[in-house]
């Protein structure tokens, strides 16, 4: 099963990729992640997408393209993957399809800006193993200290208010346009975004279903 999470920026893409991956046993694929470790490990790509990260605005295509293009042909794939924050752009879902890529269903996850808003500027994250945390929401025990691994809990750059709201404003402007792109196609299906994470997820797999 090939799978696309769509949704704006902090909509719990990733959360929920991580449990279809565990449920399905079919690689999460993030994009984001990705470049992130492309960064921290100084390649080439790494070098060509800072900027653009640290800024809000979308890495171009053709350099999400190709590392993307490389990830699904590792033998893990085979049977499936699901794809977290690829395609951003009708560019890049038109480059999908050229590739041959069937899709099956495209979860589409819903929340508001303003939930968004709060939700990331609130987050902090693991330097050392990635657990993600919400200083009111999912505080770790002890501030700045990773629960899991006792690493430092830092603020992504990129979610700092004003880059926040650059991320929104991107989304809405090239992301979005992919939902009709998708419902053309039949495969949209669209789960309102809960509060609770548990609560999305049971729609979630609801969708999987349909
Ligand atoms: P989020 O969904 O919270 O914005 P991601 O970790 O998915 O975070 O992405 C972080 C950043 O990485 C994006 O703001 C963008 O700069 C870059 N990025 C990730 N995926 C893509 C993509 N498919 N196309 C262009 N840029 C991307
Ligand atoms: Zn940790």
């Amino acid at each position: 099963m090939n799978l696309i999470l769509l949704g704006a920026p902090g909509a719990g893409k990733g959360t929920q990729a991580e449990i279809i991956c565990a449920h399905l046993h079919i690689p999460a694929i993030s994009t984001g992640n990705m470049l992130r470790e492309a960064i921290s490990n100084g390649t080439e790509t790494g070098l060509k997408a800072k900027s653009f990260m640290d800024s809000g605005k979308l890495v171009p295509d053709e350099v999400v393209i190709e590392i993307l293009k490389d990830r699904i042909s590792k033998d893990d794939c085979k049977n499936g993957f699901i794809l977290d924050g690829f395609p951003r752009t009708v560019p890049q879902a038109e480059a999908l399809d050229t590739m041959g890529v069937r899709i099956d269903k495209v979860i589409d996850i819903e929340v508001a800006d303003e939930k968004i808003m709060q939700r990331l500027s609130g987050r902090r994250v693991c330097e050392k193993c990635g657990a993600s945390y919400h200083v009111d929401y999912k505080p770790s025990a002890k501030e700045d200290a990773c629960d899991k691994c006792d690493g430092r809990t830092v603020q992504r750059k990129d979610d700092h208010p004003d880059t926040i709201r650059e991320r929104l404003r991107v989304y809405h402007e090239q992301t979005e346009p992919l939902k009709g792109y998708y419902e053309k196609t039949g495969k949209l299906v669209i789960v309102e975004g809960q509060e609770e994470v548990k609560d999305t997820t049971a729609l979630t797999l609801k969708a999987l279903e349909a």
